[in-house]
């Protein structure tokens, strides 16, 4: 393969319903910051159906070019279509680098390109750098999150990787930021859909996803049952936060999976994280270590967590957790 062919750093601009994904534009900034050690230029593929005139959030945040894929058949995400329309860009304009969100449509979608175009694809990166040769290097945790291992794709292009939302810190929009904006027509081989949409049923939720929550009140085995998760919820409310939890709770049955932070679960980053009976596991920390601010309740002096926490209080949570509360909810009342 002649890698010199291959140039510029590509990222999936992920959308649904019209609306561009965060994680794009963390993944904008990633690829700014890689495009400019590289002296290349960032690309944005935004693929669906009416939504070219959203191509320019993409240029505030970093984007040279979009390249628009507007089609019906691209209205709602299918894997084939998608896979149809990303593989043809891919396969016409070379990129060196291309990136993806490591969301349920991103972790879809990479394998089949990368399948597809015959190259590595490394998942779940928490870093991106470039070598001194301009390779990409994909860090990701390894062998359960005990070791950090950087991956390289030396002899395929493009390289791959997807990113969970999240990880990287989205940049500011700057509105007056230029780029160009080109239409691409895909040839698809309908012959190959064999899947069909025929309805969508939404969930019913009224939590807020955890990953936009401002703050988070995250509890452990130390916080034990529902009962102890209650405790939590009514702390949350008292201070508009979302409740989360560590993964044995989510084993335990107690909170569901969309509600876990750490390498398995989501990463958070909000301004204020309450550690609630959390011993402070390295696949723990890895989700949370990025908040701005950490406050940690454990009754063992000497857990883990203490060492990434900047406030931590030693003591029983279930009896820390109410006194807490009544205070908090006294200072709100006042302020009414
Ligand atoms: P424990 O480790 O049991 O800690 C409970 C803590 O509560 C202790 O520190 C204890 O001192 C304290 N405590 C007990 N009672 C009280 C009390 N009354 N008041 C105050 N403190 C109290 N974990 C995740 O969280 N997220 C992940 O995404 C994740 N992914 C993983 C992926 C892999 C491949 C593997 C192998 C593991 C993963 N884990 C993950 C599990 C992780 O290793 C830990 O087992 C888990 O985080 C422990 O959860 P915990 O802190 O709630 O429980």
């Amino acid at each position: 393969m002649d890698k010199t062919q291959y140039k510029d750093v590509y990222v999936f601009a992920e959308q649904r319903e019209g609306v561009i994904q965060n994680v794009a534009f963390e993944l904008l900034g990633k690829a700014r910051e890689l495009a400019d050690r590289l002296n290349q230029k960032v690309v944005a593929i935004l693929a669906g159906s009416g939504i070219k005139e959203k191509a320019k959030e993409l240029i505030a945040y970093g984007a040279d070019f979009v390249l628009c894929v507007d089609a019906p058949e691209l209205k709602q995400y299918i894997t084939e279509p998608y896979a149809q329309a990303v593989t043809q860009i891919i396969r016409e304009r070379k990129p060196s680098i291309l990136l993806i969100g490591a969301t349920t449509i991103g972790r879809d979608l990479g394998p089949r390109l990368s399948a597809r175009l015959e190259t590595g694809l490394t998942a779940d990166c928490t870093g991106l750098d470039i070598s001194e040769e301009g390779d990409l290097l994909m860090t990701r945790p390894a062998f359960g999150g005990n070791l950090m291992a950087t991956i390289i794709c030396k002899e395929h292009r493009p390289q791959m990787s997807t990113v969970r939302p999240g990880v990287m810190r989205m940049g500011t929009a700057n509105e007056k930021r230029e780029g160009t904006v080109e239409d691409i027509t895909v040839h698809f081989d309908t012959s190959k859909f064999k899947v069909r949409i025929l309805e969508v049923v939404k969930e019913q939720r009224n939590l807020i996803d955890i990953t936009e929550a401002k703050v988070l009140v995250s509890g452990g085995r130390g916080v034990g049952n529902t009962e102890g998760f209650r405790m939590l919820e009514d702390m949350a409310g008292a201070i508009g936060a979302e409740v989360s939890s560590s993964r044995a709770m989510v084993d335990a049955g107690i909170m569901t999976h969309d509600r876990q932070v750490g390498q398995t679960g989501k990463t958070v980053r909000p301004n204020l994280y309450f550690a609630m009976g959390i011993s402070g596991a390295i696949q723990h920390l890895a989700g949370m270590e990025e908040s701005d601010y950490i406050i940690a309740i454990n009754k063992d002096k000497y857990a883990p967590i203490f060492q990434v926490a900047d406030l931590g209080i030693v003591g029983d949570v279930r009896k820390i957790v109410p006194l807490l509360t009544e205070k908090l909810k006294n200072e709100r009342n006042k302020v009414k």
